[in-house]
C-alpha cells in the first residue's frame, strides 16, 4: 500500500545517498592524505590539526617502575597503576578502576570536573597494595590521557583546544589541562606529578608498539573518533624546533574533525550536526563513531513515522528525543538472527515505546542499521587507507623492503559491532587489494592506551 511504497521510498534514498563505492572512497583517502600534508605544512592550514605530540620516542620494553595513568575521553573515566619490570618483567601487576562520569560535570565548570576526577584517583591511589612498588623517596607519577583536542606545548603539558563528544565546558578552553589537574590534586593532598600528557591515539599507538614493533598507526573508533601515526620530523614542515634524535614525531591527527566533499552526507546528517553541541565541526566523526550512528538511524525513522506512518497513524513521542537510541542499542538490533527478530521488537518497545511490530518492520530497521553502520565502517577504512597512503604503506615494498604494518584500533564501536569491524576490514582488503592487504593488519588493542600512557609516563620520568 501507500504507507510501503512511502517507507521504501525513503529507505532506497538513504542507501542512494549513504552510498561508498570504492571509487568514492578513494576520492576520500586521497582528499584525507592531501588534508594531512596541509595540516603539516603549517598551523590552521587544514581542517586537520595534525597536532605535534612531543612524543618522538615510543616504547622500546625497558620501561620501570610503578606508573599510574588516568583515561578521561567519553563517559566513563579510567584510573589504572602498572608495575613495569624493564625486558625482563614487563607488566609485572596492573590493576584498573572505572568511573562513569556524573552527566552534570560534563556542562558545568572546570573546577568540577577536575576536582571530581582528582577524588576519584586520589581514592584509587590509597588502594595501592601488594605488588606495587615505588622506589623510596620519589613522587608518584602519573601518564594522563586526554582525548579532546589539545595544542601540547611539552610532553607534559598542552592547552585544550575544544571540547568534543558532548562536553562542553567553557572556561577549560584555553587551559593548559595539565595544571588544571594538577591543581586539583594538590587541592585534594595528592601528591603525584603528571609526566605525559597524551591522547587515546597516542596511548593505543605508544602500547600497541610495546607489545608489536610494527604498530605505526592508532584508530580510535569509540565514543568518537581519531587517528595517530609515526611521522618523518623532516616531514612537518610547521615543526621548528629540533630535529628529534629518532627522527620520528608522532601525529595526532584530530581526523574526527575532517570534511570533504567527497563524504556522502545526507539530510539526517546535516539536521544531526545543526542541532549538535559542535555545529559544523568533527563532520568525519559524526559519520564514523558511536556516539552518533545511533542518532543517525532515529532521525530516519522519525522521518518514516511522520512521512510515511511507519509506526501507525502517530508519531511515537520517544522517537523524536535525541540520542534516546544509542548504537549499543543499534548493534543488538542489527545482529539480531531470530526468526522473528525478537531483539529488533524489544528494542523497539523498550526504549521507543513502540510495539506490536510486524516483522517486515523489524526487517526494514535491519536495512537502515545496515545502511548506516556500512557507510561508518567503510569510511573509517578509507581514511585509514588515506593514512597509509600519506605513510608509503600502502605498498608491499617500500625502501627496497618487504614492510609489514600493523593498526592498533581500539574503541568499544570496533570492539563489540561486530558487522561494522567486519565491514571495516573488508573494506580494507578491497581499498588495499589482496597482496598489500596481506602485510597490513588491524589489531585490536584492548585498552592499549592506558598501558600507553603508563609507558610514556615512565620514559619522561622525572628521575631519567
Ligand atoms: P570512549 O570512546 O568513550 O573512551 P569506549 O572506547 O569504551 O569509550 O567506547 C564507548 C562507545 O562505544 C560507546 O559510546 C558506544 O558508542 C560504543 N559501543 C559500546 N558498546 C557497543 C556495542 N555493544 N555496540 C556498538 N557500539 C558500542
Ligand atoms: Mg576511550
Amino acid at each position: 500500500g501507500g504507507r510501503w511504497g512511502k517507507a521504501e521510498a525513503v529507505v532506497r534514498e538513504l542507501e542512494e545517498r549513504c552510498s561508498t563505492p570504492a571509487g568514492k572512497l578513494r576520492q576520500v583517502a586521497d582528499a584525507m592524505t592531501v588534508e594531512m600534508h596541509a595540516g603539516l605544512a603549517s598551523e590552521g592550514g587544514s581542517k586537520l590539526k595534525m597536532l605535534i605530540s612531543y612524543v618522538d620516542n615510543l616504547p622500546t620494553g625497558d620501561e620501570n617502575g610503578l606508573f599510574y595513568a588516568l583515561d578521561l575521553g567519553g563517559t566513563n573515566f579510567r584510573v589504572m597503576r602498572v608495575q613495569l619490570g624493564g625486558k625482563e618483567g614487563r607488566v609485572a601487576k596492573q590493576e584498573f578502576a572505572e568511573v562513569s562520569i556524573p552527566p552534570h560535570l560534563m556542562t558545568g565548570t572546570s573546577h568540577e570536573l577536575f576536582d571530581f576526577i582528582a577524588a576519584e584517583l586520589a581514592k584509587f591511589v590509597a588502594t595501592e597494595g601488594e605488588g606495587f612498588h615505588l622506589s623510596h623517596g620519589r613522587q608518584r607519577e602519573l601518564g594522563f590521557t586526554f582525548s579532546f583536542p589539545v595544542r601540547q606545548t611539552s610532553i607534559s603539558s598542552g592547552t585544550l583546544i575544544k571540547w568534543t563528544k558532548g562536553f562542553s565546558i567553557d572556561d577549560t578552553v584555553g587551559e593548559d589541562v595539565v595544571a588544571e589537574l594538577t591543581k586539583a590534586m594538590e587541592r585534594q593532598g595528592l601528591d603525584m606529578r603528571v609526566s605525559a600528557l597524551v591522547n587515546d591515539t597516542i596511548g593505543t599507538l605508544a602500547g600497541g608498539r610495546y607489545t608489536d614493533k610494527d604498530v605505526v598507526v592508532a584508530v580510535i573508533l569509540g565514543t568518537g573518533s581519531n587517528a595517530a601515526y609515526v611521522e618523518r620530523a623532516h616531514a612537518i614542515p610547521k615543526w621548528h624546533g629540533l630535529l628529534p634524535k629518532s627522527g620520528e614525531m608522532v601525529i595526532n591527527m584530530e581526523w574526527g574533525n575532517f570534511r570533504s566533499s567527497h563524504l556522502p552526507l545526507t539530510e539526517y546528517d546535516q539536521a544531526m550536526d545543526t542541532e549538535s553541541l559542535n555545529p559544523g565541526e568533527q563532520i568525519f566523526e559524526k559519520l564514523v563513531s558511536g556516539m552518533y550512528l545511533g542518532d543517525i538511524v532515529r532521525r530516519v525513522l522519525l522521518r518514516m513515522a511522520e512521512e510515511a506512518a511507519f509506526f501507525g497513524d502517530t508519531v511515537p513521542p520517544k522517537l523524536r528525543i535525541p540520542f534516546v537510541f544509542r548504537t549499543p542499542d543499534m548493534s543488538a538490533m542489527h545482529h539480531d538472527h531470530s526468526p522473528d527478530l525478537k531483539i529488533v521488537g524489544n528494542k523497539l518497545k523498550n526504549i521507543l515505546g513502540i510495539t506490536n511490530t510486524s516483522l517486515k518492520t523489524r526487517k526494514t530497521i535491519i536495512e537502515i542499521c545496515d545502511i548506516v553502520a556500512a557507510r561508518g565502517a567503510r569510511l573509517a577504512a578509507a581514511g585509514i587507507y588515506g593514512v597509509l597512503k600519506k605513510m608509503g604503506r600502502d605498498t608491499i615494498i617500500r625502501d627496497g623492503e618487504k614492510q609489514k604494518t600493523v593498526v592498533a584500533v581500539d574503541g568499544g564501536l570496533y570492539e563489540h559491532y561486530t558487522f561494522y569491524r567486519e565491514c571495516l576490514h573488508s573494506t580494507m582488503i578491497e581499498l588495499l587489494g589482496e597482496g598489500v592487504s596481506d602485510t597490513v593488519i588491524l589489531e585490536h588493542s584492548n585498552d592499549g592506551s592506558g598501558t600507553g600512557a603508563a609507558l610514556l609516563a615512565a620514559s619522561h620520568s622525572q628521575y631519567l
